[in-house]
C-alpha cells in the first residue's frame, strides 16, 4: 500500500510502497477514509519530537474496519471508525481513575514505535517500519489495536470523524474538562490552529464570556472569529500591553495551543489573580518554560497541562459526536483543504503557513 514515510527529519515526506501484515489478536485492519493534518504530525517530521524511524506518519484518521484480528470484541468487519493515538488497557491506575489518556499503554507505543506488544505491521522491502503513536494513518490502510478506535454514530463525515480523534477532543476537552464552571467566565485562547479553534467551539459550548483569542496570522482570526470568538488580537510585540489595556483585571482563564516560553508566559500574565492557565501546545522535547515565583504564588495562578482533552475519549468522543449532530459543535467549519495522499507535503507546509483551516488527506482519492 502507499504510505507517506519519514526516515530522517526535516526531509520531504516520501510516498513509498509499504507492506502492511494483517491484524494479530486484539488487533484491527482500518481502511483509510481521511486523515487531518496535525501540527504533531510536522513536530515529528521537523524532529521537535522523536520516535523511531522510519516511520509511517499521521495519527489523527478515520476510516473502515476491513479485518480484525483474533478475540476483538468491541468492533466488526464494516464499522466506520475514529482512531485513537491513546488506547486503554482499562485496568491501570490511570485507566481507573477515568484518564485513560493517561493510560500506560499509550507511552509504549510511543516510544516502541510499535503496537501494544511492541512489534510493528509496517515493513518495506523486509526490513521493519514504525508505526506513529499506534495509529500512522498518512497511508491506504493501518493496523491498530482495537482499544484504539472508536466507532461513530450514522451521519459522521469521515473528514470530522479524522479530526475529532485528535484537535477536536484535545480542544474541546481543554475547554469543557480541563477548565470548571467557564459559564460567564472570560477565556483567553492563545494560538488558533485546529486545536485553538477546537477549544473556541468549546468554549461556545461551555458559555464563557468573553472569548479573546490571539495568533499571528489574520485568517486564522477570522476563523476563530466565525466559531465564536468575541474578541482577536493580532500576535506581535504589543499583545502583553494590548490584552492589559482591554481586561484591565485579567482573564479568569486561559488555554495556550502553541508550545513555546514566550506565549506560555503572555497567557500567565494575562490572568487574573486566583485564574487558571491551562497548557496543550506541545512544545520542542526537553524545552521548559520559566514562571515569575511571586506572581504565582501571591496572585494563586493554576498552571495545568491538558492531554487529549483531559478525558477518557471512549466516552469523550461519544458526546463530541453528539454535540456535532445537535448543532452545538460546527466541526465542519473546522475543516480547509482535502488533499490526495500525495500532496501530503503541500498539505504540511499550508498547516505552516496557518489560516487554512484543518487540511486533511483523503488516501482513497
Ligand atoms: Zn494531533
Ligand atoms: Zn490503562
Amino acid at each position: 500500500m502507499r504510505a507517506a514515510l519519514l526516515s530522517e527529519p526535516r526531509r520531504p515526506l516520501e510516498i513509498a510502497d509499504v507492506d502492511l501484515a494483517p491484524p494479530r489478536g486484539g488487533e484491527v485492519l482500518v481502511r483509510v477514509e481521511a486523515a487531518g493534518v496535525c501540527h504533531s504530525d510536522y513536530h515529528y517530521v521537523q524532529g521537535d519530537l522523536r520516535c523511531p524511524l522510519p516511520v509511517v506518519v499521521g495519527h489523527e484518521g478515520a476510516g473502515m474496519v476491513e479485518a480484525v484480528g483474533p478475540g476483538v470484541q468491541h468492533v466488526a468487519v464494516g464499522d466506520a471508525v475514529s482512531l485513537l493515538w491513546r488506547p486503554r488497557c482499562g485496568e491501570c491506575r490511570a485507566c481507573l481513575s477515568g484518564h485513560s489518556e493517561r493510560c500506560v499503554l499509550g507511552r509504549v507505543q510511543a516510544t516502541t514505535g510499535g503496537l501494544l506488544d511492541g512489534t510493528t505491521r509496517l515493513s518495506r522491502g523486509g526490513s521493519p517500519v514504525n508505526h506513529l503513536l499506534g495509529v500512522s494513518c498518512f497511508a491506504e490502510r493501518c493496523v491498530v489495536p482495537e482499544h484504539s478506535v472508536v466507532r461513530l454514530p450514522d451521519g459522521i463525515p469521515f473528514p470530522v470523524a479524522a479530526v475529532a480523534g485528535c484537535a477536536v477532543i484535545t480542544g474541546v476537552g481543554a475547554a469543557l474538562n480541563a477548565l470548571d464552571h467557564l459559564a460567564g467566565r472570560s477565556l483567553l485562547v492563545v494560538g488558533a490552529g485546529g486545536v485553538g479553534c477546537a477549544a473556541v467551539m468549546g468554549a461556545v459550548v461551555a458559555g464563557a464570556s468573553p472569548i479573546v483569542v490571539i495568533d499571528a496570522n489574520d485568517r486564522a482570526l477570522d476563523l476563530a472569529r466565525s466559531l465564536g470568538a468575541t474578541d482577536t488580537l493580532l500576535a506581535g510585540d504589543h499583545a502583553d500591553s494590548a490584552i492589559r489595556e482591554r481586561y484591565t483585571d485579567g482573564v479568569d482563564c486561559a488555554i495556550e495551543a502553541v508550545g513555546r516560553p514566550e506565549t506560555l508566559r503572555l497567557a500567565f500574565s494575562a490572568l487574573r489573580p486566583g485564574g487558571t492557565l491551562v497548557g496543550v501546545g506541545l512544545g520542542t522535547v526537553g524545552q521548559d518554560f520559566a514562571l515569575p515565583i511571586n506572581e504565582l504564588v501571591q496572585q494563586e495562578k493554576r498552571v495545568v497541562g491538558s492531554l487529549y482533552g483531559s478525558a477518557s475519549p471512549p466516552l469523550e468522543l461519544p458526546r463530541i459526536f453528539s454535540l456535532y449532530q445537535s448543532g452545538k459543535l460546527p466541526l465542519d467549519r473546522l475543516l480547509g483543504a482535502t488533499y490526495p495522499l500525495e500532496a501530503v507535503n503541500d498539505a504540511l507546509s499550508d498547516l505552516v503557513a496557518g489560516g487554512h483551516g484543518r487540511g486533511v488527506l483523503l488516501p482513497g482519492t
